[in-house]
């Protein structure tokens, strides 16, 4: 590790690859002679264009996304998409549909039901706490439903989902045999491993987790749903027209573009694909967890099998000691491992960029901490 790049372990805006930084840093004045800098490049130039091209290249082979999906570079976050998937999917009437397992869920349905009222909670983890996933038979969306939302990974709660709701080729199924097409919130998961893309409708993600820096989300819907949306949408929601102009309705976030293209190419050239990738997460996670059940003080309260591996909330058994782990870590170079605000505790974020061995610094100095406050 370059000796001014500390641990990040934040939730997002999240830690980028060390060489993926220091390529944007190479290229930043000059890109491959061409005189410029990326940011200054027009979006239509054949340069950017070419730019724009390879990142979602990479990116449909890195998930190896069917072609009769579209894959989308749009902006305004993930919050954007909690408005712009109704507006896409209900032209046709039905109600919107979500599985409610947390803050993000809940964030997505108030919007829908801000915009549009007709919205059915199929299945919640509220009474337990968000602790767990509703299991598949629970979930009971309603005979009209026009889609079925989740949230693969509650990045507050640190609860993920260790199935995809649905049967093979697509969404669950009404009693009429016919699919609900299945919509995903993975902002705080993509990436970290392969995927099944031909199991949902749409899935979106707000960059600046694994994807790279914000001011970009990435929506990869499937073809057939493009003509679903309402007449009253805002034309810049509209996937079909974002599709049709290859994400340039308007000026896109160019610069996040291409460095969202540079990870992409770190994830294939560095990791060698997202097998490798899950391989390694599993293991960052693994780790962090059992340090945590094996010790005194540290404890997480959700279910084994829906323990996120991107975002591991822990708390102290003993609230005084937060402010002195947390200033101690940060003197440790162990940055940003506060809990969220409304949760309070602690937080390690274990995205693809963390490398394994800030896991492992981050294990040996709870232990310390142990062993002198706990
Ligand atoms: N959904 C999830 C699962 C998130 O973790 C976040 C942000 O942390 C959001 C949505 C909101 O994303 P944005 O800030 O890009 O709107």
């Amino acid at each position: 590790l370059s000796p001014i790049r500390h641990h990040n372990f934040c939730a997002g805006p999240a830690a980028l690859p060390t060489a993926v930084l220091e390529r944007a840093r190479d290229e930043m004045l000059d890109y491959r002679g061409h005189g410029l800098s990326v940011m200054e490049m027009s979006h239509r130039s054949p340069e950017y264009v070419a730019i724009a091209e390879k990142a979602e290249a990479d990116l449909r082979e890195l998930l190896a996304i069917p072609a009769n999906y579209k894959v989308l570079f749009t902006q305004g976050g993930a919050t954007q998409q909690f408005a712009a998937v109704p507006y896409n999917l209900l032209g046709r009437g039905g109600s919107a549909n979500f599985v409610d397992t947390g803050i993000w869920s809940r964030k997505a349905i108030a919007e829908a039901r801000h915009l549009f009222g007709d919205v059915r909670v199929a299945a919640s983890s509220e009474a337990d706490g968000n602790t767990a996933v509703p299991r598949p038979e629970q979930l009971e969306f309603s005979g009209d439903a026009a889609y079925l939302h989740y949230t693969a990974n509650e990045t507050i709660g640190g609860l993920a989902f260790d199935y995809i709701p649905g049967s093979e080729g697509g969404g669950p199924r009404r009693p009429d045999g016919s699919e609900v097409p299945l919509v995903c919130d993975m902002s705080s998961s993509i990436l970290s491993g392969p995927l099944d893309v031909s199991r949902f409708g749409i899935i979106y993600a707000g960059a600046q987790k694994n994807i790279g820096p914000a001011g970009l989300v990435v929506v990869i819907v499937r073809e057939d749903l493009l003509d679903r949306a309402r007449p009253d949408m805002p034309s810049l929601f509209g996937y079909k027209a974002l599709a049709e102009a290859g994400s340039m309705v308007n000026t896109p976030a160019t610069y996040s573009w291409y460095l969202a293209g540079l990870v992409f190419e770190w994830l294939k050239d560095d990791i060698g694909g997202l097998a490798a990738m899950e391989a390694i997460n599993a293991r960052k996670a693994a780790k962090l967890y059992a340090a945590i059940d094996a010790s005194a003080l540290y404890s997480n309260p959700i279910a084994p099998a829906n323990r996120s591996r991107m975002n591991v909330p822990f708390v102290l058994a003993d609230e005084r000691l937060d402010k002195p782990f947390l200033a101690e870590a940060e003197q440790a170079g162990l940055l940003n491992l506060k809990g969220h605000r409304s949760v309070g505790g602690m937080r390690a974020s274990l995205y693809n960029a963390v490398p394994e061995a800030a896991v492992d610094a981050l294990i040996d100095f709870m232990a310390d901490f142990e062993n002198r406050r706990g």
